[in-house]
């Protein structure tokens, strides 16, 4: 019998996972479900990351060393970060499109979208901001009461721990020297980068130095080195193998976990938390499923013509779904590098050295949604962004999308950045927080799959690409391949 293809069967576990978690919220077992099963999707979320930080360290180093000239290198490292840049403004820029379009912040009703914009007033006031349109609610006194009232509120919101926790960390990093960023990727102690998830930039940065050092010294020396970090990859490698025979079940367990936190024992609230966000929600799902369906299948069709639009989802096919349930790029890159190496036919020396860097510092689905985010948060305040203010959401959203780490939830952090700078509200992140964890699987996997489309296009330019097409692609996971 024709096997099952692994991202059918990981597929059936989130589907078994939500009817799960609903049936659990509606028979009021949802404690028994956040005890004794979302525990077995952290399990998963660890192991995969557990892999991921050495995988980038040695993939990187093998990469770069195997590219064997740093002439090579350095064109395919400026290829890689200039595309990747393209591919983020590309994003961003359709994002801001359709948020000017279908304009989700003026769907709600007038007399919120006043009170909203008095809050506004009284916060960017506190906050000694000048309020470029001109309208101004605060005095006009037929809004007096109304005012007095939202002063109140808008204190208590502020006083919101969990998320002014989060705007301090965020203000607090952003008081310090504007070449912060670039100090802050170069490790002072190995061992310390090594031991936080979150410095993926250090070990990048370590390991691509690493590996042109050993592009400059002596063959013999060199030799035992590369084969000694080619044979550590080869066990991390077999170790997401292991690890993905057990994904349909882990992934069960991860979205009856997610499923059940945000629904408690009253599925009701899940619909009811998604309405008031529905056209945002919308707008970002339209967004991201453009960009999986329309741009980058278009991006391949004009510059991968080896690839066909069908065999490259059937190929990404157990990474995209992955990316799904896990909301992490850096949790999903082991099995986004066997993808794109056993089913895309691209070479390692290409993938080892593209993806690590991608999953990291590529992050299309989260610049997109940054941007959206931004502009519908001001249209629900009545605040119209300029023109200078959008270019600015693009930079910021460029930047911002970079500083994200690749784990759940890390682009809401740092929306904190992009609203700053263009002088809204950072505390607003409060607002959309409830439909966040969802939004976030959907645009992880544009994370993932901008990834791999970029890593194609590098290989075809490097002639190394070598596409064939498999009729299950995915069965590359079994244990014995
Ligand atoms: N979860 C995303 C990722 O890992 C980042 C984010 O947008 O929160 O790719």
């Amino acid at each position: 019998m024709k096997k099952l293809a692994l991202h059918w069967k990981i597929i059936i576990g989130m589907v078994l996972g939500i009817i799960w978690a609903l049936l659990s919220s509606s028979m009021g077992w949802s404690k028994f479900t956040i005890d004794w099963i979302d525990p077995f999707g952290t399990i998963f979320i660890n192991l995969l990351k557990l892999i991921a930080v050495p995988l980038v360290l040695f993939s990187i180093i093998g990469g770069v060393a195997n590219i064997g000239d740093p002439k090579s290198l350095g064109r395919m490292g400026g290829k890689t970060l200039g595309i990747y840049l393209i591919t983020t403004i590309l994003a961003i820029s359709l994002g801001l499109v359709l948020v000017n379009l279908v304009k989700p912040g003026e769907l709600i009703n007038e007399d919120s979208r006043i009170d909203n914009r008095i809050s506004y007033e009284i916060w960017a006031n506190s906050e000694g901001h000048e309020i470029k349109d001109g309208i101004n609610y605060l005095e006009d006194p037929a809004f007096f009461n109304r005012a007095q009232e939202i002063t109140e509120l808008t204190k208590k919101e502020l006083q919101n721990a969990s998320v002014k926790e989060k705007v301090d960390a965020v203000k607090n990093k952003k008081e310090v020297s504007p070449l912060k960023p670039l100090v802050d990727i170069i490790p002072s102690n190995f061992f310390d980068a090594l031991t936080d998830n979150g410095s993926m930039l250090k070990i990048i940065f370590f390991a691509v130095f690493f590996g042109v050092c050993l592009l400059f010294i002596p063959a013999e020396k060199s030799m035992p080195v590369l084969k000694l970090v080619d044979g550590i990859n080869e066990v991390f490698l077999k170790m997401v193998d292991i690890v993905m025979q057990a994904a349909p079940f882990f992934v069960f367990a991860l979205l009856a976990g997610v499923v059940s936190k945000m629904a408690g024992n009253d599925i009701g609230k899940v619909v009811e938390i998604f309405k008031g966000l529905s056209w945002y929600s919308l707008t970002v799902l339209v967004g991201l499923i453009t960009m999986i369906v329309a741009v980058y299948p278009a991006v391949l069709k004009l510059f991968v013509k080896k690839i066909p639009y069908k065999g490259f989802f059937k190929g990404m096919g157990p990474a995209q779904t992955l990316a799904f349930s896990t909301s992490s790029s850096a949790a999903t890159l082991p099995v986004t590098m066997e993808c794109v190496e056993q089913n895309l036919g691209v070479n390692k020396k290409v993938s080892s050295f593209v993806l690590p860097i991608g999953a990291t510092v590529n992050m299309d689905g989260t610049s997109m949604y940054q941007a959206i985010a931004v502009v519908f948060l001001a249209q629900m305040h009545m605040i119209d962004l300029t023109i200078g203010q959008q270019v600015t959401v693009v930079l910021t959203a460029t930047l911002a999308s970079i500083g994200s780490a690749a784990v759940p939830s890390a682009g809401l952090v740092m929306l904190i950045i992009v609203l700053s700078s263009v002088g809204l509200n950072p505390a607003w992140i409060a607002i959309i927080f409830p439909v966040d964890r969802i939004l976030d699987m959907f645009r992880t996997v544009v994370n993932v799959t901008g990834d791999a489309t970029v890593c194609s296009i590098i290989a075809d330019g490097e002639n190394m690409l070598d596409y064939v097409e498999h009729d299950n692609p995915s069965e590359t996971f079994d244990l014995d391949s």
